[in-house]
């Protein structure tokens, strides 16, 4: 018989997929002997079996949550719905991997209009039974009968106010009996029926509702978002409940073992006294700090660090806790890996080494590349003279600067159209998921460092601002008051969010640097990864970039982008227009001393690494003007000034553009194709990479210049170019006197090279994987379109699982790869190859480059470091795999 519900004394830690994160990690503290109240899970196998019976619990499941409810209940002496001595229970939902906030909770289950005479009975206070009641009636309604919680706010506010009162805690347990009464009529008018009063029926009506919270919209949103696969569904625990709303003996709160933001080894949380469970989370009441808790509760206070302590020795790894205090008596709610920005997880790693908790290859696979993006952002610079609007907490760092805007749908419209904005709101819940993704940055102006805001921040790398009380936001007229200052819609501001400032308009901000801890996790990834990491950059600054953070050589250098200068174009407009070779060839001189002293920058930046530098590329109609625009202003001067000079060389222009198009330049004229067609072209360029080798040479600093042909589809192609390559060389070396060592590889972009790369490798001493064009060209997806057309509807629907351009496709293009690789090592088994489309910046293609032996992969500077990082963890989780194909 399958077996779908888990006391937690039987599960443990390591049933993650069956119970869900939260069902294992309380099973495996109830095995520890932590103070857990006692529960049960019922497993996401059982999610699924509600799904596959078309969303009906199926009797089986029914059956085993009765029976694990009748051990419950035997365990703690109470009985659901028993109007003496009732037991109370928390639904939630659990799945494998944590999404905050994501799906469904239901506190107070069992409550109904007899329980809370015996709770009142039993506590000796009514005014905590009757609240606890009217708290549970209204999230009962809003997660499993779907009435909007606004009608029971306004309600309790009309009570309130004809009242007289300010605050809930003025409320008496007659006045709670008065909301209850309002609140059962509401659900009465919404749902035409009574609110449920049988705690058995409440159970199976929660079950279910945490069954399909699992595929509510923004569960939906954030599974996609972090790649979450839609079958694992959702455990419901159940769970005693303790209460932390039982007066000043009690309270409830969040804490992590380590500081989530910097990293720092301090417990790090907060904490309401006489408050129930999602109060913190929700952010809607502003709590104290941790530390305050040694003097209100010290003996809590003191079992709770040593908890803590615990849990982190026994997990090895930093954790975020829930936890509870009952009238003086500490219980541990949930425990979990604890999210935490870039700057965190460094020093926690690399800290957690020095504590020897953990080894360092472990610390390397602690932290996730993509995180170090955080880390590689600018900030503001220190020289400059901040003046606060305001100050809030510091939530999660890095600084943005954005229009204001009050809205997540706006804020996504907003982000959509390229605009940089950031979202304020008196603080988020999980529907404004969409706005905070499409925003730079977040402010709130309630809730504490762990709100609904400042988790999903800092879990996405956005700097974030949380509890900012001077912020008066108003919603309806779309702006924000500071003391006199009035912050309106779309004006702009710029927050700090690793100070927690926020000041009006845009500020200057500087690169960023690599802090020690950094340094020290990427020395150690270099010692460990066996996969070289060098970068993409085509100017002296962005190669020295490179070299500061690490790159072992430029792995390509775009030519074509240094005639992208304005002083350059009109030369290169003259190459391209030249009527016969003699003009070509005087622009084209002009071209070379540039050419050549930004060859001897980079030389000199890369101080004796590779760099290898790809001749020019891209479809020459790129330098040329709009032809639209061109033809417009033909027949303006043909109209107004005709027979002018001006008309004459705008109508030579327009006729070379006219020749020059192409009605698909990406398979047009571009490439090696270029230099076939005009050898001058390549010829000089060959002559600046050899000028500037021979010049450093002669100053005594070594060089290797790798120089690549690009977009060869046949032998022939490398043949012809390599042998103008080297006759360049041969001339240069007796005109100046100068040895020096070059080499000459090709790119491997079209399917045609990977599959003839047998052939292709007699004629290369390396080859470059063009990534970029391998992937248009293998799936016949034009880069320039797929990604603003199709792509994103393709990966909604999952066509694809991801975006190929941005992430390897390893079943089609990295087959062609892989071929490549075979096919040109079997005739030279000393080939070099590499990597140098987008994919050599992104972890799991980076991953598969080391499969595939590739020697090293190569992306934009500022993904250096992140490279190195995954290239050390590509490493380590292959050590001892035999399916790695190794390089002699
Ligand atoms: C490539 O095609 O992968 C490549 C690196 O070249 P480019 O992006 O310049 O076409
Ligand atoms: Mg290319």
């Amino acid at each position: 018989m399958e077996k779908y519900v888990y006391l937690f004394h039987e599960g443990n830690g390591d049933k993650k997929e069956l119970l869900g994160g939260k069902g294992a990690n309380l099973a495996e503290m109830t095995r520890i002997g932590l103070p857990v109240p006692y529960g049960f899970t019922i497993s996401t196998q059982a999610c699924n079996a509600y799904y596959d019976s078309g969303k009906k619990i199926p009797a089986l499941v029914e059956a085993q949550a009765l029976e694990a409810l009748s051990r419950l209940e035997e365990k703690m002496g109470k009985r659901l719905g028993d109007a003496q001595n009732p037991l109370l229970v928390s639904v939630r939902s659990g799945s494998v991997f944590s999404m905050p906030g994501m799906m469904d909770t239901v506190l107070n289950l069992g409550m109904n209009d007899e329980t809370v005479v015996g709770m009142a009975k039993l506590t000796n206070n009514p005014r905590f039974a009757y609240d606890s009641y009217r708290r549970f009636i209204q999230m009962f309604s809003n997660v499993v009968l779907d009435i909007d919680t606004y009608y029971f706010e306004q309600f309790l506010e009309e009570v309130r106010e004809h009242k007289g009162y300010s605050s809930d805690p003025e409320m008496s347990a007659e006045d709670w009996q008065e909301v209850i009464v309002g609140y059962k009529s509401i659900v009465k008018k919404h749902t035409r029926k009574e609110f449920p009063q049988d705690p058995k029926e409440q159970l199976f009506l929660a079950i279910n509702a945490v069954f399909d919270s699992w595929n509510n919209q923004r569960a939906i949103v954030y599974r996609r978002l972090n790649k979450i696969p839609d079958h694992l569904g959702t455990a419901v625990n159940i769970q005693s409940m303790v209460f932390g709303n039982m007066g000043n003996d009690s309270g409830t709160g969040v804490a992590f073992t380590r500081n989530p933001s910097t990293g720092e080894h301090v417990l790090y949380g907060e904490y309401l006294i006489n408050a129930q469970g999602e109060d913190v989370v929700a952010g809607i009441r502003t709590p104290q700090p941790i530390a305050t808790l040694k003097d209100e509760m010290p003996e809590v206070y003191q079992q709770f660090t040593e908890t803590c302590k615990r849990l982190e020795q026994h997990y090895q790894e930093m954790q975020d806790i829930e936890f509870t205090v009952e009238r003086g008596k500490l219980f541990i709610l949930q425990t979990r890996n604890g999210k935490r920005t870039a700057q965190a997880a460094i020093r926690i790693a690399v800290e957690m080494v020095a504590e020897g908790i953990i080894d360092k290859k472990t610390a390397l696979l602690r932290v996730d590349p993509d995180q170090l993006n955080q880390l590689l952002h600018r900030r503001i610079d220190d020289k400059y003279q901040r003046t606060l609007l305001a100050k809030g907490l510091p939530a999660s760092p890095g600084a943005a600067t954005g229009q204001v805007v009050f809205d997540a749908d706006e804020a996504e419209q907003l982000g959509n159209e390229g605009k940089k904005v950031i979202l304020v709101r008196p603080e988020t819940t999980p529907d404004d998921i969409h706005g905070i993704v499409a925003s730079q940055a977040i402010l709130t102006s309630r809730g504490g460092m762990t709100s609904h805001a400042a988790v999903v921040a800092r879990g996405m790398g956005k700097a974030c601002i949380c509890g900012c009380e001077p912020l008066k936001i108003d919603l309806k007229a779309k702006q924000f008051t500071v003391g006199e200052t009035v912050v309106k819609y779309r004006e702009t501001i710029t927050i700090d969010g690793s100070t927690g400032e926020i000041m009006l308009g845009e500020i200057p901000m500087i690169d960023p640097e690599l802090s020690d801890e950094f340094q020290l996790l990427l020395a150690w990834a270099d010692q460990e990864r066996k996969i070289g990491v060098r970068a993409n950059a085509d100017n002296p600054e962005d190669a020295q970039k490179a070299f500061d953070f690490g790159a072992g050589g430029i792995g390509l250098c775009r030519t074509e982008h240094m005639f992208m200068d304005l002083k350059r174009i009109p030369i290169v407009q003259k190459m391209i227009l030249a009527e016969n070779y003699a003009e070509r060839m005087e622009a084209l001189d002009e071209l070379l001393p540039m050419q050549q002293g930004d060859f001897e920058g980079i030389f000199e930046a890369m101080q004796g690494h590779p760099v290898t530098i790809r001749l020019l590329d891209p479809p020459l109609h790129e330098f040329l003007p709009d032809k639209e625009e061109l033809l417009v202003e033909v027949t303006k001067l043909q109209i107004l000034n005709p027979g002018s000079t001006e008309l004459k060389e705008k109508e030579l222009l327009l006729k070379k553009v006219r020749q020059l198009d192409e009605f698909n330049p990406m398979l047009g004229h571009r490439g090696c194709r270029l230099g076939m067609i005009f050898p001058e072209i390549y010829d000089m360029q060959a002559k600046a990479i050899f000028y500037a080798a021979a010049k450093l040479a002669d100053k005594g600093m070594e060089v290797k210049p790798e120089i690549m042909i690009p977009l060869v589809g046949h032998v022939n192609e490398l043949k012809e170019m390599r042998q103008l390559v080297v006759d360049a060389g041969v001339r240069i070396q007796e005109e100046t006197g100068k040895q020096f060592d070059y080499t000459v590889g090709t790119m491997i972009e079209i399917p045609r090279a990977a599959l003839t790369a047998d052939q292709i490798a007699e004629e290369a001493d390396f080859f470059s994987f063009g990534t970029n064009d391998l992937t248009q060209t293998t799936f016949g997806y034009s880069r320039d379109d797929a990604e603003g057309k199709f792509l994103q509807a393709y990966i909604e629907h999952k066509v694809l699982p991801d975006n190929p351009f941005a992430v390897l496709d390893q079943d089609g293009v990295g087959k062609l790869v892989e071929m490549g690789v075979k096919l040109g090592r079997g005739t030279k088994p000393t080939l070099k190859t590499g990597i140098c489309g987008e994919h050599g910046g992104e972890k799991s293609s980076i991953d598969f480059c080391y499969r595939t032996g590739l020697d090293y992969v190569s992306c934009s500077p500022y993904r250096v470091p992140l490279a190195r990082l995954a290239a050390a963890q590509a490493t380590i989780r292959h050590e001892n795999k035999e399916e790695v194909y190794t390089t002699a």
